[in-house]
C-alpha cells in the first residue's frame, strides 16, 4: 500500500517549482493534495490536472494569497468541509526580494516577511483545531539554508526563514502530546523558476560554496518532505533537514 493512501495534504506555492514537486510526491505516495498559489487560475488547474491524471488520485486547485489571513482561514475551512479533514500541511510559498540593508525598501521588507512567515501562522491556524481533533497530523515547513546561516543582501529573507525555524520548533512543542509532528526542511540551492530568475554571478559565487559541486532538484526537497509527512517519521519533531548538498553543514 502507498504510504500516504487516505490522506489529504495541502501545499501552498505548489503550481510550480518546489511545492508543485512536492504536491506531485505525496500523490505518488497516495495521498489527495490540495494546491494552493497565488498564480493564474489556469496554470493552477492545469498543475493540479497533471497531478490527478499521472498518479490517479484527487488533486485540486484553489487560488490564495497566503499571506491574507481572512482567505487563508476561509478557504483552509472551505478544503476542510469539502475534504474531510487536512492530514498533512506543508508551507512552502515563498519569494525573496534581495537588496542590502541599506536599499531595502520597508514594502520589500514587510512583502517577504508576509509571504514567507506571516502565511505559516496562516495556515497553521486555521488547520490547529482540524489536527487536535483529529490526534495526528504532520506540519512541514519549508525554510532554507540561509535562515540558519544568514545571506548579505537577503535580511528579509534571512529573517523570515529563521523565524520559520523557531515557529517550527514551538508549534512542534504545543502539539506534541497531540500527534501531530511539526518539522522543517532547510534546502539550499534548488533548480527552481525562483533560481532561474537569479543574478547569473550570483549562483555561480553560491555554487562554489556548495561542498557536492552542483544545485539540487526539486524532487531532493519532495523525496525528504514525503518521508517528514510518512509514519517512517512518527518520532521526529521539532527537526530541521537541510537538503543543501552540504552547504550549511
Ligand atoms: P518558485 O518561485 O519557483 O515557486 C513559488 C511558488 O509560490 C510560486 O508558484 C508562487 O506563485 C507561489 N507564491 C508566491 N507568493 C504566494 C502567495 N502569496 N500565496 C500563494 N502562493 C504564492 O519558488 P521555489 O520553488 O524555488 O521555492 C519554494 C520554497 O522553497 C520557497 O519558500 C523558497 O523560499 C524555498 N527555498 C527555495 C530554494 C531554491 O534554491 N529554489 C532554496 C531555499 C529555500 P506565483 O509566483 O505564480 O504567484
Amino acid at each position: 500500500m502507498a504510504k500516504l493512501e487516505g490522506k489529504v495534504a495541502l501545499v501552498t506555492g505548489a503550481a510550480r517549482g518546489i511545492g508543485f514537486a512536492i504536491a506531485d510526491k505525496l500523490a505518488q505516495e497516495g495521498a489527495s493534495v490540495v494546491l494552493f498559489d497565488l498564480c493564474a487560475e489556469e496554470d493552477g488547474v492545469a498543475a493540479a490536472a497533471k497531478i490527478a491524471q499521472e498518479r490517479g488520485v484527487t488533486a485540486k486547485f484553489q487560488r490564495c494569497d497566503v499571506s491574507n489571513y481572512e482567505a487563508v482561514q476561509t478557504n483552509v475551512k472551505a478544503v476542510i468541509k469539502e475534504m474531510g479533514g487536512v492530514d498533512i500541511l506543508v508551507n512552502n510559498a515563498g519569494i525573496c526580494r534581495d537588496k542590502v540593508l541599506l536599499a531595502m525598501s520597508e514594502q520589500d521588507w514587510d512583502l517577504v516577511l508576509n509571504i514567507n512567515l506571516k502565511s505559516m501562522f496562516n495556515t497553521i491556524k486555521a488547520c490547529y483545531r482540524n489536527f487536535m481533533k483529529k490526534k495526528a497530523g504532520k506540519i512541514i515547513n519549508i525554510s532554507s539554508v540561509s535562515g540558519l546561516m544568514g545571506n548579505a543582501a537577503q535580511a528579509n529573507y534571512t529573517a523570515a526563514k529563521g523565524g520559520v525555524i523557531a515557529l517550527t520548533k514551538t508549534v512542534a512543542r504545543e502539539l506534541a502530546t497531540r500527534g501531530v509532528n511539526c518539522n522543517a526542511v532547510a534546502p539550499g540551492a534548488i533548480e527552481t523558476p525562483m533560481t532561474a530568475s537569479m543574478d547569473q554571478e550570483a549562483l555561480k559565487a553560491l555554487l562554489a560554496t556548495v561542498p557536492m559541486g552542483h544545485m539540487g532538484k526539486a524532487e531532493d526537497i519532495a523525496n525528504c518532505v514525503a518521508f517528514l509527512a510518512s509514519d517512517d517519521a512518527k518520532y521526529i519533531t521539532g527537526e530541521v533537514i537541510r537538503v543543501d548538498g552540504g552547504i550549511a553543514m
